[in-house]
């Protein structure tokens, strides 16, 4: 796994998995990888606006994809199909962050 990350604020390449910060970053709810101050930076800044304020690839975002699992097959029970949908948003974003830009760093 050669390819680096490159911060969606800096441009620069992301070397160490511990500055290595995953948000949601525009309204097309696409993950994107950036530096650590970077996202401390964008947090502060304009650039927030639908940046997602808990980071995809934080302990936050596991906890809340835990409860998110629990709810679907509560609602899978309750034939909410739509809600289910929804909820099945924040568990692709998770894969997909792993995916995309936490899997290289893997020694
Ligand atoms: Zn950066």
């Amino acid at each position: 796994m050669s390819k680096v990350n490159h911060c969606v604020m800096c441009g620069r390449p992301i070397e160490d998995k511990n500055d290595l910060i995953v948000s949601i970053y525009s309204l097309l709810f696409t993950p994107k990888p950036l530096h650590n101050d970077c996202y401390a930076a964008a947090v502060r800044g304009k650039e927030v606006f639908l940046m997602g304020r808990m980071p995809v690839n934080s302990l936050g975002f596991n906890v809340l994809c835990i409860v998110d699992l629990i709810i679907m097959i509560w609602l899978l029970f309750e034939s909410l199909y739509i809600l289910l949908i929804i909820m099945l948003i924040s568990i692709i974003l998770r894969i997909f962050s792993w995916f995309l830009y936490e899997r290289q760093y893997r020694v």
